[in-house]
C-alpha cells in the first residue's frame, strides 16, 4: 500500500541558517522527499538565507551536495533533483543587520503562505522576528518555525516567547519537537483514542508503571562545549521526554485539534510532583578507550553536567495517582533505542496454578530504530502436555502491516508540511514550554545547590548502577537496551 499524499497549497518557505548543519542534514533532504512524493506544488519557492555571500547557483549546488550525502541513493533521481533545485533561491541576509531584507521581500509572492524556518541560534530568534515584521515581510498569515533549545530555564524561555510574541501571534509560532512528528507518536494517539480496548485500562488501576527510554550510542563528540552548558535534563527531558510523557498521560482531548491537545498536555505537566533527590540519578560516561570520556570531550575536566539521567515521576491526578513513570535518556549507551513501554498489572487471580509463571502484559511503542508497536500477551504454549503459558509479542510493525513499500515521512518532513497546512497539533505551545521549565528548574537548582556530581558509567553500557537501583528498589526492572 502506498501512502496517500495530499499536496499542500502554494507556499514560499524561507530557511534562515540554510547553510547550517540542520538545514543540510534534515530540512533540505526532507523537503526533497516531499517534492519527490508530489506533495510540494510546482511554483512553490524554497529560499535559503544566511550571511554567507553566494549566488543562487552556488547555493543550489550546495543543496545538491547535501541531497547526495543525506538522501539514500535509491531515492535520488536526476530529473527529480533538477526539478527540486529549480525551486530553490538564495539571499544573503544577516539577522542582525539591515542588508538583504529588501531582496528577500522581493523574492516573496503575494497571496501565498509564507513560512520562515529559524534554523539559527536561538539568540537570533528575536532579531529575525522583529525584522520580518518591521520590513513588512511577514503578514498575519505568515508562520515561523523555531528550533530547540527553547530557552535554558524558565526565565530565558519566557524572554524568548516574549520576543516572538511582540511580532507574531501564538497561532503563527511553530516550536518544533521532532519527536512529536514521528509516525508512532501519532499512532499512539490512534491506539489510545480510536480503539475501545486500551482506554479503559489506561489508568493507575491497571497500569503498573510506564518506562520511557531514549538511549543514544553517540557521545557528545564535536558538540562537547555546547552540551556541557546543557546536559541531558535540558537537552532531552525538558522537551522530548516530557512531551512523550504528556501524550501517554493526558486525558482524551474532545477533538484532534491543536489547542484541545495542547490543553490536555499542559495539565499533565502541571500535575507532575516535585522530584525528590532519591528519585533522580545522573550519570557521565567516563574512562572509555581512545578518549571516549565525557570530561575529555566536553573540554571541562571538572564538569558536573550529566550525559545520562534517570528519574521516577508521579503524575498527581485521579487517573495516575500511584503509577510511576520512569524516564531515562543518555549518550554513549549500548544501543540506539527510543521507546515507551506501558506495563500492565497482574490479573487479580490466576487459574493456572503456581507452575505457570505469569509475565506482565506490556505495550511497547517503538520510536526508533524501527517504528512500530508490540503488545506482549500470555498465550498457551502450543502442543500437548497440559496448559503451559508463554508470553509472545503481537507485533505491529508498520512496514509489515501496511506493506513494505509504505513511505513513512521522516518527522521533519511531516512537521514542515504541517506548518504549510497551518496545523499546530504536533507543535509545542508557549505555555507548555514554560510549564516544562517551571518543573525542571527547581530540580536543576537543587542538584546544583547540593553540588551533586554525576555517577560515572562505562561507555557502551546501559548507564550508571544507580539507575538500575532506582527500579530495583521498587521491585521493577528497566527493559533491556539492545
Ligand atoms: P549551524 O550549523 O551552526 O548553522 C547556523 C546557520 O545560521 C548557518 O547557516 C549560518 O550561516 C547561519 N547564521 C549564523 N548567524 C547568522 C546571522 N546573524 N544571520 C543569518 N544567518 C546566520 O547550526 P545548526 O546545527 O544548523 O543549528 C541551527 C539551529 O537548529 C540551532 O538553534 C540549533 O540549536 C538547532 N538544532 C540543530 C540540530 C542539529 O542537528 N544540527 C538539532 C536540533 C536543533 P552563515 O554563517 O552563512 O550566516
Amino acid at each position: 500500500m502506498v501512502a496517500r499524499v495530499i499536496p499542500v497549497d502554494q507556499f514560499d518557505l524561507v530557511i534562515f541558517g540554510a547553510t547550517g548543519d540542520l538545514a543540510r542534514r534534515k530540512i533540505l533532504p526532507g523537503l526533497y522527499r516531499r517534492w519527490r512524493e508530489g506533495q510540494i506544488p510546482e511554483g512553490a519557492a524554497i529560499i535559503g538565507a544566511a550571511r554567507t555571500e553566494m549566488t543562487r547557483e552556488v547555493f543550489r549546488s550546495q543543496v545538491n551536495d547535501a541531497l547526495q550525502e543525506f538522501v539514500p541513493a535509491s531515492e535520488l533521481d536526476a530529473a527529480i533533483v533538477t526539478g527540486f533545485l529549480n525551486i530553490i533561491e538564495y539571499v544573503t541576509v544577516d539577522a542582525k543587520g539591515d542588508d538583504g531584507w529588501d531582496a528577500l521581500g522581493a523574492l516573496m509572492r503575494e497571496e501565498t503562505v509564507r513560512a520562515f524556518y529559524f534554523s539559527v541560534a536561538p539568540a537570533l530568534f528575536g532579531e529575525l522576528a522583529q525584522r520580518l515584521h518591521l520590513r513588512g515581510i511577514a503578514d498575519r498569515n505568515a508562520r515561523i518555525v523555531v528550533e530547540k533549545p527553547f530557552g535554558k530555564d524558565l526565565a530565558s524561555a519566557r524572554a524568548l516567547n516574549a520576543s516572538l510574541a511582540a511580532y507574531f501571534h501564538e497561532d503563527q509560532i511553530y516550536r518544533i519537537d521532532h519527536y512529536l512528528g514521528k509516525e508512532t507518536v501519532q499512532n499512539l494517539m490512534a491506539v489510545r483514542f480510536a480503539n475501545i480496548l486500551f482506554e479503559p485500562l489506561w489508568n493507575a488501576q491497571f497500569v503498573d508503571h510506564v518506562q520511557i527510554t531514549v538511549a543514544e550510542t553517540v557521545g557528545v563528540g564535536g558538540r562537547g562545549e555546547y552540551y556541557d552548558n546543557s546536559g541531558a535534563m535540558r537537552d532531552m527531558v525538558q522537551n522530548h521526554l516530557m512531551q512523550l510523557l504528556c501524550l501517554i498521560a493526558m486525558e482524551p482531548p474532545h477533538c484532534f485539534e491543536p489547542d484541545a491537545m495542547r490543553d490536555e498536555k499542559l495539565k499533565v505537566i502541571r500535575a507532575l510532583d516535585p522530584l525528590p533527590p532519591s528519585d533522580l540519578v545522573r550519570g557521565q560516561y567516563r574512562g572509555g578507550a581512545g578518549g571516549d570520556d565525557y570530561l575529555a570531550q566536553s573540554g571541562n575536566p571538572d564538569s558536573r553536567t550529566e550525559s545520562f539521567i534517570a528519574m521516577k515521576l508521579h503524575v498527581s491526578n485521579w487517573r495516575w495517582k500511584g503509577t510511576p513513570f520512569y524516564l531515562r535518556t543518555g549518550k554513549r549507551l549500548r544501543a540506539r533505542v527510543s521507546e515507551i513501554a506501558i506495563t500492565f498489572k497482574e490479573p487479580p487471580h490466576s487459574i493456572f496454578g503456581e507452575s505457570n509463571q505469569w509475565r506482565e502484559n506490556v505495550l511497547v511503542i517503538r520510536l526508533q530504530p524501527d517504528e512500530g508497536m508490540d503488545l506482549r500477551v500470555m498465550i498457551k504454549e502450543p502442543g500437548p502436555g497440559g496448559m503451559r503459558l508463554k508470553d509472545v509479542a503481537l507485533d505491529m510493525s508498520f512496514a509489515e502491516a501496511l506493506g513494505n513499500d509504505l513511505d513513512i515521512p521522516d518527522a521533519y518532513e511531516r512537521l514542515i508540511m504541517d506548518v504549510i497546512r497551518g496545523n499546530q497539533t504536533l507543535f509545542m505551545r508557549g505555555d507548555e514550554v514554560e510549564a516544562a521549565w517551571a518543573w525542571v528548574d527547581p530540580v536543576i537548582e537543587a542538584w546544583e545547590t547540593r553540588g551533586d556530581r554525576p555517577e560515572p558509567y562505562e561507555p557502551g553500557s546501559t548507564g550508571p548502577e544507580g539507575a538500575l537501583m532506582l527500579m530495583h528498589k521498587d521491585g521493577r526492572r528497566w527493559r533491556e537496551i539492545r
